[in-house]
Formats: structure tokens, C-alpha cells, sequence
């Protein structure tokens, strides 16, 4: 089966290609050929001169849909969740489950095992954020729920479930030895909710620590004295850093000034999404409190923020027009950029051999269809980023 898109602009790894023509077989990119090449496909598809990229990838999704990964986690759940967000333009993304007792990780990750082997569209693995976490930078986390990381912990989180597995811990509260264990197991490890200090952080760098989960929020902040986890993830060139681009979570110009410091390909776009995403409600319960919803914004009762009101077609439009990236680079930071921290080689990119998982754009970077291996999805029609 032979899919040809026509009369559009392609977003390859080469910048944004016009006059060319998208080929897809039998779910995976073939080729971007001349627009005037015959190709005699099976079907031609007309773009009507909108923009195709790579589809969102999103390392951090709690819910979505009126869902919360935590509450139930089942291949449902995430169905529901891979069906809030594909409208937002995410075809592949990492269901994730905040700190929680040992059994409910196990059966989050079963879920996740189900999930693929059942062919649920866009599920790449799961995040388990937490845990192994420091109390004092646990946010809207349930203290209760915290624990070291121990040698049981590392084999749970190491289980092959067909996808990959993203932790996020506090390297301060576990050792460079654990890291490296899960690390070499093909876990990737990320630092998040961490009072850890620039030099606390450089052995679990050296174990195999490849990045940072939602960079300035609940971390040690950069201080004169003390880069704290801040600096050190600006420091460090090799590593990634998810950002929040919601205009709530991180000031856009501290944001500006960390996209200064390190490359742009070491950044990724994520929504840490709730279950408000794609659903129309006020508020819900996150360990048994109530969170309120406004102004896409999601606070507990004390003020805090507790995730994200937000999607990966927003936070793209977010990264323009607060951030002052070209639409290519923000498309990257949430395509290629979480595809090559994630290691997985055949997402995140418009280039042959890549499985077809792709958003087409409009000029204001709303959604009008989405494909995963080929195979097409038309959100309903208000579902356009919400700016
Ligand atoms: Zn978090």
C-alpha cells in the first residue's frame, strides 16, 4: 500500500520542503520525492498546502481525556489518553505515573505491556516519575508514597514490556550504582523533584543520568555559589531537558536564557498533562485532593501547580510565540529532540525508513489530521491549539 501526500509543505530533517511529495509504505516513510515524479501510488493524499511534520511525542502525559494514568492504570486508561491527546497532535507518547506504591509501578507497567502488544496507537512505553524522590522538592506528590530506591525497585523498573521505560528519581537519593544498573538495562534515567547539588549530580551523569524532567521546576535552583540541578543540566551539553511551555510553569525569559546555554537539539517540549487535557471539566482528585482548573492552569488547594493544563499542539504554538523559536525548532523539541532522549530510532522524524507518524499543521499550528503508521485520524473540528 503506497500513500502518496501531495501539494504541502514537509517538514524533513533537511527544514521545511516545498514542491516535494511525502511517500509512505505500508506505514513507513519511503521517500520525499520531486512533486512532479510519477509514483503511481494507491491513494493520494492532498494537503492543501498545510504544513506535515513528525507527530508529537510527549515523555510525560499523566491523563488526558478526563483520565488520570494513576487512578486506573489499564490499557483503557491509556486508550483514553492516546485519544485525548492524537487530537493535539501527539502520535506517540510515554503514559506516566506519578510516585505510588510499588504494586500500582507493576501493574502501570503491565498496563503498558498490554497496551503495545494490543496495538493501542501511540503508547512508546511508560514514564514512572517518582517514587524515589526528595520530600523537599516533591511538589503536588504524595509525601506518603516516597521511597529509596532499592534493589527489588531497579528490577521492577528494568522489566521488558515492548516499549521504553523513562524514570524520573532524585540521583541525591539513590547511588550512582543503582543509576548505572537501570541505566544498563536500557531504563532511561532523568533527574526531577532533586535537591541535588552540581557535584552530587556528576557521578550519576558518569552512571548513565541522560536528562531532566520538567528543567527549573522542583529542582535546585541555580545560585551563585551552588549551580545546584539547574546549572548542572545547563552545564552539561550531552544531556536533555524537558520544558513546560505553558506560560505558567517557567518564566519565558529564564526559559530564553537556558535555550542560550546549551544546544537547541537537547530540549523537548513536554505537557505534563492532566486529565483535563481533552476534556471538558473544572476539576478533579489527585491523592484524594481536589485540584482546580483555570485559566489552563491546574492548582491544589495550597497553590501549588500540580501538572500541566496543556498539549503538545499548544505548547509547539507556546514555543514560538513565547520563546521565539522558529516553527522547525519547536516542532524538533517535540519530535526528533524527545525521540533521540528516548533512544528510539524509527519516531520523531520525517526521513526514510521512519514509521509514518505524522501531524498535519495549518498556518496557526492547529491540527487538522494526525497518522500513525499510516494510518489517518481526523480530530473533531474545535480541537485546534488552544492560544
Ligand atoms: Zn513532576
Amino acid at each position: 500500500m503506497l500513500l502518496a501526500f501531495r501539494n504541502g509543505k514537509i517538514l524533513t530533517v533537511h527544514g521545511i520542503e516545498l514542491e516535494r511529495t511525502l511517500l509512505v509504505r505500508n506505514g513507513r516513510i519511503e521517500a520525499v520525492v520531486g512533486a512532479r515524479e510519477v509514483v503511481g501510488a494507491d491513494s493520494v493524499i492532498d494537503l492543501g498546502g498545510a504544513l506535515i511534520a513528525p507527530g508529537f511525542i510527549d515523555c510525560q502525559v499523566n491523563g488526558g481525556g478526563g483520565e488520570l494514568f494513576n487512578d486506573d492504570p489499564s490499557v483503557e486508561t491509556i486508550a483514553t489518553i492516546a485519544r485525548a491527546h492524537r487530537q493535539f497532535g501527539t502520535t506517540g507518547f510515554l503514559p506516566t505515573l506519578i510516585s505510588d506504591d510499588l504494586d500500582v509501578v507493576a501493574r502501570a507497567i503491565d498496563a503498558v505491556r498490554d497496551a503495545i502488544a494490543g496495538g493501542v496507537p501511540g503508547v512508546l512505553g511508560i514514564h514512572v516519575e517518582g517514587p524515589f524522590l526528595n520530600e523537599e522538592r516533591r511538589g503536588v506528590h504524595d509525601a506518603s508514597k516516597l521511597r529509596e530506591l532499592d534493589a527489588d525497585a531497579v528490577k521492577l523498573l528494568s522489566r521488558p514490556h515492548g516499549g521504553v521505560t523513562m524514570v524520573t528519581l532524585a540521583p541525591e537519593r539513590t547511588t550512582p550504582a543503582f543509576i548505572r544498573e537501570l541505566s544498563d538495562a536500557g531504563v532511561i534515567v532523568s533527574a526531577g523533584h532533586t535537591n541535588a547539588t552540581y557535584d552530587q549530580l556528576q557521578p550519576a551523569f558518569a552512571a548513565g543520568l541522560r536528562g531532566f524532567t520538567h528543567l527549573f521546576n522542583a529542582m535546585s535552583p541555580l545560585g551563585s555559589r551552588e549551580p545546584g540541578a539547574v546549572g548542572a543540566a545547563l552545564a552539561n551539553e550531552s544531556s536533555w531537558c524537558g520544558l513546560i511551555v505553558d506560560g505558567h510553569h517557567v518564566h519565558p525569559e529564564v526559559m530564553k536564557l537556558a535555550l542560550r546555554a546549551k544546544r537547541h537539539e537537547r530540549f523537548m517540549l513536554v505537557s505534563d498533562a492532566m486529565p483535563s487535557v481533552g476534556a471538558a471539566m473544572k476539576s478533579f482528585v489527585l491523592n484524594g485532593r481536589p485540584i482546580t482548573v483555570a485559566d489552563n492552569k491546574l492548582v491544589d488547594e495550597e497553590g501549588r501547580l500540580a501538572g500541566a493544563d496543556l498539549d503538545m499542539a499548544t505548547a509547539v504554538c507556546n514555543a514560538v510565540r513565547m520563546l521565539g523559536l522558529t516553527v522547525t525548532d519547536a516542532i524538533r523539541m517535540a519530535s526528533a529532540n524527545p525521540a533521540d532522549f528516548l533512544a528510539l530510532r524509527d519516531v520523531g522524524r520525517i526521513a526514510p525508513g521512519q514509521r509514518a507518524n505524522l501531524v498535519l499543521l495549518d498556518d496557526a499550528l492547529a491540527v487538522r489530521e494526525t497518522w500513525i503508521d499510516g494510518m489517518r485520524d481526523s480530530p473533531p473540528l474545535a480541537s485546534a491549539a488552544r492560544v
